[in-house]
């Protein structure tokens, strides 16, 4: 067979060529834009001869530091498509990980949406190798700003060179991207994509049966651009001609539910907060989704209440999909196989809240002390994930070797498999609650809570206990509205016909709003912490 390279560049060809005409759909903080392909592929081909005359060479690190918007998607391709490394940054990182991160990436140039801008300039003094800063703006103006050199990413463009195009000789293995994880605890550790794993990637994104991207569909990530590349999508979309409708900067439940009606979205990714948010701003009943074919959730486990609440009262499907930014990231997505069809409401619930199977191309098993687990749904052991789409370590980090060994990436998720081979991540390692030798998932016990009509959020952490070493705690946010001030008692006599009487919270708190990561997932660390604080221990 023919060994012609697997690149990005030879996605956006194919988008030029056959879909010159489909939309782009961008929101910025001057409003909502519309671009042709055809012109968002032009500005791409600028943005390449723009990043070379700023002197980004083959290799370069150029660093992302913006919200969901076409500005973001030109990045995406022409920094790969010059060979430099698109490095997207986490707006929401402390300033401390941002200096750490930008500085280990070496990044060379920093794009910046013009409201970020004071994090950085707040940092500028200890940015080591950044040479050029540009300001992703509509303005015409360039901001009073203390970053120097700032350049206008439209002036850029203007005064690029309008017959460029991508040249540059790039193997299918050289890095395309670089994405720190969010660093919960200890720095960030930073993942190496190839073209060749985007590109393999990409195309099991559209798999019917994974998550079946295709050209038909009208696709808004909400998942951020900065966020294991907000899943893949923007790569895929763009190769197939798919309408993307970006959300922009500070996207609220109510923004995305009118751009959902709005532009008729057929299909959206996120975190399972962001699904519980649009949940309570569709049931005040003002929008069209009619279009949405699926939701894609994943980043934490989808709460079974909130699918259902999804399918039942929207007729909203959800894919559950399970992955890590060192997993580029799919995994795994939940499918009701054609031989499960005749399923009971209840268990094709049970399952559609398990993280499903794996996606062809990537290969699985989970182990324990006594070697592989049991595929019987009950026994448990660490799920490890091997693959081209992969990561094989971290970029110059050698802190962690222990999550790569004899060619498998250890996750640190514990799971089980059934006899379907299908995946249910149990817990983190590190989450999971050992209460006298034997393990209680926390992630078991939040489900179950949000299932509850009065509770909003649900989050489950370990305490000390001087007997049992751990015992779990029940923090509880509950819906507004005096029909759901619940208490401790209802909400244990509600859990006690799920649970062995040992699974049982020892403790219920009804807090305001439960600690999350930068990615809005739950913080269980800092939760934990004032978990103890507030119990005294
Ligand atoms: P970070 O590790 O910085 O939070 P990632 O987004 O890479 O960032 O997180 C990956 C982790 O998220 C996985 O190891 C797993 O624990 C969790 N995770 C991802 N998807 C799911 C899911 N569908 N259900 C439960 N946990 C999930």
């Amino acid at each position: 067979m023919m060994d012609t390279q697997l690149t990005l560049d030879s996605m956006i060809k194919r988008t030029e060529q056959y879909f010159p005409k489909k939309e782009v759909i961008s929101r910025t903080h001057s409003g909502v834009q519309k671009f042709t392909y055809s012109e968002i592929v032009g500005r791409m081909k600028r943005l390449g001869s723009a990043l070379e005359s700023l002197g980004v060479n083959k290799g370069d690190r150029v660093g992302t530091f913006a919200w969901n918007h076409h500005r973001h998607l030109e990045a995406y391709f022409a920094i790969p498509s010059v060979g430099a490394v698109l490095h997207t940054i986490n707006i929401r990182l402390s300033k401390e990980h941002l200096i750490y991160i930008i500085n280990h990436a070496e990044d060379k140039v920093l794009f910046i949406d013009e409201d970020l801008l004071p994090l950085i300039e707040s940092i500028k003094d200890d940015l080591e190798t950044v040479q050029a800063f540009v300001v992703m703006t509509d303005n015409e103006t360039l901001p009073q700003s203390s970053l120097s050199p700032l350049y206008s990413y439209e002036e850029l463009l203007k005064n690029a060179e309008s017959s460029y195009e991508f040249t540059t000789e790039i193997d299918e293995n050289d890095p395309a991207g670089l994405c720190y994880t969010s660093g919960t605890t200890g720095k960030p550790k930073g993942v190496l994509y190839t073209h060749r794993g985007i590109y393999l990637h990409s195309m099991a994104l559209a798999f019917k049966d994974t998550v079946g991207l295709s050209e038909s569909d009208v696709i808004l990530p909400v998942v951020p651009m900065f966020h294991a590349n907000a899943w893949g999508m923007p790569f895929v979309s763009t190769w197939l001609g798919t309408t993307q409708v970006f959300p922009g900067p500070g996207m609220t439940p109510k923004l995305i539910a009118e751009m959902i009606d709005e532009y008729k979205v057929t299909f959206s990714a996120g975190v399972p907060t962001i699904w519980l948010g649009l949940l309570q701003e569709l049931e005040k009943g003002k929008y069209d989704t009619s279009n949405v074919r699926a939701l894609l959730c994943g980043g934490s486990a989808a709460p079974k209440g909130m699918i259902q609440a999804f399918e039942s009262k929207f007729g909203i499907s959800f894919l559950h999909g399970y992955g890590m930014t060192e997993t580029s990231p799919l995994v795994t997505v939940t499918r009701i196989k054609s031989t499960m069809e005749n399923l009971s409401d209840d268990d094709r619930l049970e399952v559609l809240s398990k993280q499903g199977l794996v996606v062809p191309g990537i290969e699985i098993k989970a182990i324990n002390e006594n070697g592989e687990i049991k595929p019987d749904g009950v026994d448990m052991g660490e799920l490890l994930i091997r693959g081209p789409w992969i990561a094989d370590s971290y970029y110059k980090d050698d802190r962690n070797t222990e999550a790569f060994q004899d060619g498998w990436l250890h996750t640190g998720d514990v799971v089980t498999l059934d006899e379907e081979g299908i995946v249910k991540i149990v817990d983190r390692t590190k989450d999971l609650i050992k209460s006298g030798g034997e393990w209680i998932s926390s992630v078991d016990l939040e489900n179950a809570l949000m299932a509850h009509e009065s509770v909003f959020e649900a989050c489950v952490v370990a305490v000390p206990d001087v007997k049992w070493q751990e015992r779990p705690i029940a923090c509880i946010v509950l819906k507004e509205g005096p029909e759901h001030q619940i208490s401790k008692e209802d909400v244990l006599e509600f859990l006690k016909p799920q649970f062995a009487k040992w699974w049982l919270p020892d403790e219920v708190l009804f807090i305001d709003e439960i600690p999350k990561t930068s990615v809005g997932k739950f913080l269980k660390s800092k939760l934990r912490e004032d978990v103890e604080k507030e119990l005294a221990l």
